[in-house]
């Protein structure tokens, strides 16, 4: 692991409290760590306290070239908004655009290729020069989330944080409403959780929020967080 042990043992000191997380990973780790963000339904909390403690983090957006206006419109407000200065813009290789899906149809026939392209890919990229990113996953999201910590050893040494992981969107609701963050305008019509256009549909009342993205598809994860660091399997 490339982060030093007295770094990790105050990680962990922290437990589950997001806003200690982040101050010690944002301060012991400065220059190391990128957060990642898809500025979508729920991503304006974990925005505000990132740039409560640094507004410089580098914010890491995967412009993938398919997203809703109005997400990319979200992204530039919400950066204004919390002062955010260095939000990066992540777009996928336009050599293996073009080689890969020029009809920008590949999500329909295969969108873990789709994924690759478009997410994995340009993250991986991304994060050659940092050593730790941060995540704004939490366990009630999906089946796959439950058993998350906070602190996860991720591919090449570096280490992965996901300082909401114990938050329930109610939680995430009231602070929200609490520090009056501007929502995603696609919450107001029925979208929950937002991906990219062509894989996120509004789902009804009370369904499971996850349930619009890749509708229909066995995909539940675009992949960026499933590779296990060496020894963890493939
Ligand atoms: S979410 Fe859909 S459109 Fe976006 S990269 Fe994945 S498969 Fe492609």
């Amino acid at each position: 692991m490339r982060i030093d042990a007295d770094v990790v043992a105050e990680l962990k000191q922290a437990g589950e409290n997001a806003s200690d997380v982040l101050r010690v990973a944002l301060t012991r780790l400065r220059g190391r760590i990128a957060l990642v963000s898809s500025f979508g339904a729920e991503s304006a909390v974990m925005l505000a306290l990132a740039a409560e403690i640094d507004p410089a983090v580098p914010v890491l957006f995967l412009e993938t070239g398919q997203h809703f206006p109005e997400t990319l419109a979200y992204r530039h407000e919400l950066a204004r908004t919390l002062g955010l200065r260095d939000v990066r813009d992540l777009h996928p290789n336009p050599v293996q655009l073009e080689k890969r899906d020029p009809t920008a149809e590949l999500w329909a026939f295969d969108p873990d290729a789709c994924c690759a392209l478009r997410k994995v890919e340009p993250l991986d990229e991304a994060m050659i020069p940092f050593d730790a990113w941060i995540t704004g996953r939490k366990r009630t999201q999906a089946a796959t989330r439950q058993g998350l910590p906070v602190i996860e050893d991720a591919p090449g040494g570096k280490i992965k944080l996901n300082p909401l992981i114990a938050w329930t969107p109610r939680e995430l609701d009231a602070e929200m409403t609490r520090r009056n963050l501007p929502r995603h305008p696609l919450t107001l019509r029925g979208y929950p959780s937002i991906g990219c256009a062509p894989c996120t549909r509004p789902v009804g009342e009370g369904a499971d929020p996850r349930a619009g993205r890749w509708a229909g598809k066995a995909k539940t994860e675009c992949g960026i967080h499933m590779r296990k660091p060496a020894g963890q399997g493939a």
